[in-house]
């Protein structure tokens, strides 16, 4: 991406500043001044002579003169210059959101994105996470990953990767931090019985959507307006994130533009979560002792290359450290890959709007060829040698058996479910709101609630 000098920058603020004020002369002046204060001093003093010149005449001032004269909005300018100077072209400014469903005033100090990021990250589901399985239950270990670790996992990688590509990583940060929240208890064996019983009723759960009636609904924290009220990106891109919807079948999603990419900071939640779990999975299922390293360096060609350099790097070091080393590349590399292969494509596809983002045919975000292949053999070979471990399995199993016992029951006695989601069952079906109550637990509130209704194991 080409690097843009500070005056330059502040030019092109100011410029911005005139296509909204609509004043020439403001501009004229604003660029004139910048151009003169950088030749006179460098380039901070461009600013300063240019917002001194605005101010003096009376216009909209972008420059630090005005920031001293009014403090209360110096933080809430300089961050927003800086955030438009990072944004490469094709990125989704926070300026352009299509905004909320209910209309709210502005914040002094932190932008849109900035306060969905803060709105999730207190909501119920949010800290939820902490009790959902991402592989292991916790019964297994309290070392492993659980979905809320995986979640920051999740936007460590996105932030990187979004930095590097110039988008907006306030967006990729809400995103990342919500993209796992509609996961019901179980993991992914959780979701697809869930699924299985739904479609007995000729309908369907997908976690996606699940997530999106969360957020715009189940969470209660709001006296003006239910759910969350974020912004329309944000609940665009938890729905689209990780896959595209037959607009002819999702007629109820009609606004979110089923028809056009979403924005690449939710096209980069799926591959960073693809590589932050992958890797993940690797460590995890190593320190299990269900995966021996013999194993991993014999099925994944990849993972071998980088331990025969670390075994030439560290030859002393044990094996649990030249291991870590490892990995640390390993997601090092495929993060690299993912950074480098997107800017590529985006510069053959010749990108450079937002708008040609959204009616591009394909996904712009994606690792490159050889290290696609090399991605699908470790997906492979995770499945085959951890997901279908008997040990692993063996809880999923005791888990499905009591989200399959539990719908039932509701079912049969929806009285028993709390008054909030009683009371929604007179306007939904109740197989629905059932599917909803259950989706929403943990799995230690699910063994709970099997033990106290059916007596199960707790
Ligand atoms: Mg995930």
């Amino acid at each position: 991406m080409r690097r843009t000098s500070p005056v330059r920058s502040q030019v092109l603020v100011c410029r911005d500043e005139v296509r909204r004020t609509g004043c020439p002369l403001h501009g004229f002046l604003t660029n004139h001044y910048t151009r003169a204060g950088a030749s006179a001093g460098g380039s901070l003093l461009g600013p300063w002579v240019a917002g001194g010149a605005a101010a003096l005449l009376g216009f909209r001032n972008p420059g630090p003169l005005c920031y001293i004269r009014f403090p209360g909005g110096f933080l809430r300018k300089t961050m927003r210059r800086h955030d438009r100077c990072q944004l490469a072209p094709y990125a989704m400014p926070v300026e352009k959101s299509q905004g909320r469903r209910y209309p709210e005033p502005p914040h002094p100090y932190r932008n849109d994105y900035e306060r969905d990021r803060d709105r999730i990250v207190h909501a119920r589901a949010f800290r939820r996470l902490e009790n959902k399985t991402q592989v292991f239950t916790r019964r297994y270990s309290d070392h492993f990953r659980n979905r809320l670790t995986h979640t920051l996992e999740v936007a460590q990688i996105s932030r990187t990767v979004a930095k590097a590509l110039g988008l907006n990583t306030d967006l990729v940060e809400a995103l990342a931090l919500v993209h796992d929240v509609g996961h019901p208890p179980g993991g992914h064996s959780g979701e697809s019985e869930l699924d299985r019983l739904m479609r007995q009723h000729h309908d369907v759960f997908d976690h996606n959507l699940h997530a999106l009636r969360i957020v715009e609904f189940f969470e209660q924290k709001y006296a003006e307006f239910p759910g969350l009220n974020l912004t329309f990106e944000v609940r665009e891109g938890i729905i689209k994130h990780s896959r595209d919807y037959l607009p002819a079948a999702h007629p109820e999603l009609r606004e979110y533009r089923l028809d056009e990419r979403p924005p690449l900071e939710a096209q980069l939640i799926d591959v960073a979560d693809e590589i932050a779990y992958n890797c993940a999975d690797l460590d995890d299922g190593y320190e299990a002792k269900l995966l021996t390293l013999s194993a991993i360096r014999e099925s994944l060609p990849l993972f071998d290359r980088i331990y025969r350099a670390m075994e030439m790097k560290y030859p002393a070091a044990k094996e649990k450290l030249k291991f870590n080393e490892a990995l640390k590349r390993l997601m090092d590399k495929l993060v690299t890959d993912l950074i480098e292969s997107t800017r590529r494509r985006l510069g053959e596809r010749e990108i450079h709007s937002l708008h040609q983002v959204r009616a591009c045919r394909t996904r712009l975000v994606a690792l490159g060829r050889q290290t696609t292949e090399e991605n699908k053999t470790m997906k492979a070979f995770l499945y085959a040698r951890l997901y279908s471990h008997q040990n692993v399995n063996a809880e999923r199993k005791r888990l499905i058996g009591c989200i399959r016992s539990l719908f039932a029951y509701y079912l049969k006695h929806p009285r028993s479910l709390p008054a909030f989601y009683f009371d929604q069952s007179q306007h939904e079906p109740v197989h629905r709101i059932v599917c909803d109550y259950i989706a929403g637990m943990t799995d230690h509130y699910l063994l709970e609630q099997h033990g106290k209704l059916l007596g199960g194991e707790r």
